[in-house]
């Protein structure tokens, strides 16, 4: 009597059991269905976790003039293309602490040709005259203008807080806004180029202190990843 009611049970709780494991099943069948597996891809937490498995977001940094030539050239023996290179690479090497996949290119890297990443940002610095101040652009042709505005954005506001330089829009030149990469990657792929200040007037921090710049630029990419992040899990309403 006693092993029958205690037979009954157990087969009640084991069907119970089944039914909780099948509507699991189906929802995470459901999650990958909508895209569940590339949301994972992207993830920047589980990039840091398990970076054999998730790469994270994938961004690309030019390292300006990188080989192909020496940039601007300052009386003292500064040379540009060593500033930027210095910078390009503390920006790399915070972002992939951040879980992001960090490709580094040089100016003409064959590997632009039709390059698919969350975002492209060459990185150049200004010449040698005595004056200060940075500057961002994005391309002036362009069939994802929102993507390119919310990258240069987030670049103006992280660089302008994090190194205390004035930004200095008003001196952005076709030579940035037609930059070649703009044309070679991807239409898809939000790009920017910032002039991270001037060789001669912003000396002491570009060629001394490196890392500001660096980190002020890895922040201002994670500010655009967040911001995307965010603006997909939100869906606008038409
Ligand atoms: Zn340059």
């Amino acid at each position: 009597m006693e092993t029958a009611r205690l037979e009954r049970l157990h087969t009640c709780l084991f069907r119970l059991l089944m039914m909780v494991l099948v509507v699991i099943g189906g929802l995470i069948a459901l999650y990958f269905y909508q895209g569940g597996w590339d949301r994972m891809q992207q993830s920047r937490f589980l990039a840091r976790v398990i970076p054999d498995l998730f790469p994270g977001p994938r961004v690309a940094i030019i390292s300006g003039h990188r080989g192909f030539d020496s940039g601007a050239m300052c009386e003292d023996g500064t040379m540009e293309a060593a500033v930027n290179e210095a910078i390009a690479q503390g920006v790399a090497q915070r972002l992939r602490k951040a879980g992001v996949a960090v490709i580094l290119l040089d100016e003409y890297d064959p590997r632009l040709e039709g390059l698919r990443a969350r975002a492209l940002v060459s990185i150049h610095a200004d010449s040698c005259i005595d004056q200060s101040g940075f500057k961002v652009a994005g391309p002036e042709e362009t069939v994802i203008p929102d993507q390119d505005a919310l990258l240069t954005a987030c670049l103006i506001d992280a660089y302008a807080r994090g190194t205390g330089l004035p930004a200095r829009p008003q001196s952005i030149t076709q030579d940035m806004t037609q930059y070649h990469a703009f044309q070679r990657v991807s239409p898809q792929t939000p790009g920017a180029i910032i002039e991270v200040g001037y060789l001669g007037g912003d000396h002491d921090l570009l060629v001394n202190h490196p890392e500001i710049p660096a980190e002020a630029i890895a922040q201002g990419v994670l500010c655009f990843l967040d911001a995307q992040d965010r603006a997909q899990k939100t869906p606008t309403v038409p």
